[in-house]
């Protein structure tokens, strides 16, 4: 699944083709098509932004498509007449504009709407703080991840709860609780606020790192993977075997290292399973 890292550099790449641009024409495909998108026909692009995992287009006549690339999403970057790398069938959204022409494949959510009214919709307003933000405000993730309604989530579930802190998926959040050194299966009332902004912390420095920005962590480039698409291997800091189980709603599987992040005296058992997992879409030749 795209993360919050993937949307920001999506938008770093639609930016330049459509910001300062109209647009010339607009197609949309199932699974139904968007509806009213040819309103936007003949407005002007005024802005490309990523918040949380959601991409923002805006248009000077107070329009705005909002896309949620779910699982398989994705946007491409076309000239005029290139050919594509997936058949046009494929293509949610097709934008077309005098030198460029902007392609969302697979997107499940494709939607218009009035940009005055971005800051009630509750998909968008009710985001917790975008931890790519330059402002991001550690202390109201931390104030959200202790909401009562998130006592009882395993931690693994709750630093991807988008209304507690945006930007974290599948892949961040197994990084990141190594890098804290926090078992994936402790309670969110098990653990203090130190350990809380701990992980914040990281999640930030990792996200910030994946987009090229500066970060707690010093690192100058995307960070290499030390627990995630990696069950059953060797950790790579202290060679025990990485375990891994599925965890939360969405059943995503969560690695961790039993050392490195080890269990804690009346914590719930996780589930005893150490077979090599293949996470989907990485190498896939997306950002993941
Ligand atoms: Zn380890």
């Amino acid at each position: 699944m795209p993360e919050g890292d993937s949307l920001y550099r999506f938008a770093a790449r639609l930016r330049p083709a459509l910001v300062g641009k109209p647009i010339l024409a607009v197609r949309s495909h199932g699974p139904g098509p968007v509806p009213q998108v040819h309103r936007i026909v003949g407005a002007t692009c005024t802005g490309v932004r990523s918040q949380g995992k959601n991409m923002l287009i805006s248009f000077d006549n107070g329009l705005a498509l909002r896309g949620h690339l779910r699982m398989h999403g994705t946007w491409h970057v076309y000239q005029p007449g290139e050919p594509w790398s997936r058949p046009e069938r494929e293509a949610r959204l097709v934008l077309e504009v005098e030198d460029a022409v902007v392609v969302n494949f697979s997107a499940p959510v494709i939607e218009l709407i009035e940009e005055r009214a971005l800051e009630h919709y509750g998909p968008v307003s009710n985001l917790g703080p975008d931890l790519l933000d330059d402002d991001f405000d550690p202390g109201e993730a931390l104030r959200r991840l202790r909401d009562s309604s998130r006592a009882d989530l395993t931690i693994g579930d709750a630093i991807m709860d988008q209304r507690a802190l945006a930007g974290v998926g599948n892949i961040w959040k197994n990084e990141s609780l190594f890098h804290a050194g926090i078992n994936p299966w402790r309670r969110v009332r098990e653990l203090s606020d130190e350990a809380l902004l701990g992980l914040i912390g990281k999640a930030q420095a990792l996200l910030r790192a994946s987009v090229g920005k500066p970060n707690a962590l010093d690192l100058k480039r995307r960070p290499s993977m030390y627990v995630y698409g990696r069950a059953g291997q060797p950790c790579r800091r202290c060679f025990a075997r990485l375990r891994s189980g599925p965890q939360g709603v969405d059943i995503r599987h969560t690695t961790w290292c039993p050392k490195c992040q080890p269990v804690v005296e009346g914590q719930m058992e996780p589930p005893v399973r150490t077979r090599s997992v293949q996470p989907r879409g990485v190498n896939a030749g997306e950002p993941s």
